[in-house]
């Protein structure tokens, strides 16, 4: 298909998955609450571990939403970053991101570790660290973009190519972009990878994970990793993400117009120390943001420069953001990250990488923008 006739992201988002209804007509898909098929059948399904027609059609979804050849769907984030790190070997070395989610260290540090698996944290915003990187001979290189919590912003091309000049693949998580907003195959990551729970799901009610990439040997890696580990998510769960990713594109636009104009009210109205979002002026990555993204998604972080407690109780008056781990659903929420999302890294790191005890970051939904600035502010004076 030429450029121009390729469908948009909302006409892909719609359109994927309508076969497997041709003998009914049914214009949504049912959920196939099965675990197991009857042998022989054409479309090849024999247990639900190793596939379901759910899965297949979220799979296609995200594929086509990511731009890349193949998705596999895991049982949650973690799932496909369980998959993806359970392809490496005793002796084998990671390179990631320092600011890397919260879970995705614990992984590392508490599990992966004991089977040998070396992990070396840098701050990949800094050129010295790519300088530096074959040196390490890497197995894998792990990024995110923007990051959690400080929303670093990180050349994914350039990453890229001094991963590939190291030999090494390149695995982008995606998930505070969302696919809408970025690509990161497009920009030469080989895998992309998604927590669906957040933006693609967006409704808060479901967990799901993705592995998405261009090559046919990470996508058989990906295929076993979902059955041999048994990281299979739920036909309900993918149901229910597909019928999210339908209205992606539209909520996505709300949550970045939201989260633009808190920011900027945070940043100008207020004693904030510091804020942090990708298409701030103020950003310190803001012309890679403005490069690989469509939008600024819908996280924003800021530093109140307050104490303990009255950041806890800052928190405590919100109307609208409940406090609560997760991002990405249309309704707002608050998150202390030094309490929460990162409790489980030791205080130093979390102290080095910029996670203090008086930041904040707001997951901006979907709500009416003056009520969710009239909240903020007026916790902010009380
Ligand atoms: C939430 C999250 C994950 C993990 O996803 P789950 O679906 O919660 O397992 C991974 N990476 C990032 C950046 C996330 O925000």
């Amino acid at each position: 298909m030429s450029e121009e006739e390729k469908e948009g992201f909302e006409t892909r988002a719609i359109h994927s998955g309508r076969d497997f209804v041709s003998e009914t007509g049914a214009v949504t898909p049912p959920v196939w609450l099965t675990s197991t098929f009857e042998y022989g059948n054409p479309n090849g399904f024999d247990y639900t571990r190793s596939g379901n027609p759910n899965f297949r059609l979220l799979d296609r979804t995200i594929s086509t939403l990511e731009g890349a050849e193949f998705a596999t769907c895991f049982g949650s984030g973690v799932s496909a970053i369980t998959a993806i790190v359970s392809t490496l070997k005793s002796g084998d070395v990671v390179v990631a991101e320092e600011n890397i989610y919260g879970c995705t260290f614990r992984l590392f540090a508490q599990v992966f570790a004991k089977f040998g698996v070396e992990i070396v944290y840098l701050d990949f915003t800094d050129p010295a660290s790519l300088e530096g990187l074959a040196e390490r001979n890497p197995a894998l290189v792990w990024i995110e973009s923007p990051t959690n919590p400080n929303l670093k912003i990180i050349d994914i091309a350039l990453v890229a190519g001094a991963a590939h000049a190291a030999g090494a693949p390149l695995i982008v998580d995606n998930t505070f972009a969302s696919s809408y907003l970025q690509r990161p195959i497009e920009l030469g990551a080989d895998l992309s990878l998604v927590s669906l729970t957040k933006y693609t799901n967006g409704h808060s009610d479901a967990l799901v994970g993705a592995v998405c990439t261009n090559s046919e040997e990470w996508q058989q890696k990906m295929i076993f990793a979902q059955k041999a580990l048994g990281l299979q998510p739920s036909p309900m769960d993918c149901w229910l993400t597909m019928r999210g990713a339908k209205t992606e594109a539209i909520r996505m636009e709300r949550h970045c117009e939201n989260a633009l104009a808190l920011a900027t009210f945070l940043e100008e109205k207020t004693d904030a120390v510091r804020v942090w979002y990708p298409f701030l002026p103020s950003h310190p990555q803001y012309e890679i943001a403005k490069r690989q993204m469509s939008g600024g998604s819908g996280i924003v972080t800021v530093d109140f420069g307050r104490s303990l407690e009255d950041t806890m109780q800052f928190i405590d008056r919100l109307q609208y953001f409940p406090k609560a781990e997760s991002l990405g659903g249309i309704e707002s929420l608050c998150c202390h990250p030094a309490s929460m999302t990162h409790a489980s890294v030791p205080k130093e790191t979390r102290e080095a990488v910029g996670i203090t005890d008086s930041l904040v970051r707001f997951s901006v939904g979907i709500e009416t923008v003056e009520d969710l600035i009239r909240d903020v502010g007026g916790a902010l004076q009380a």
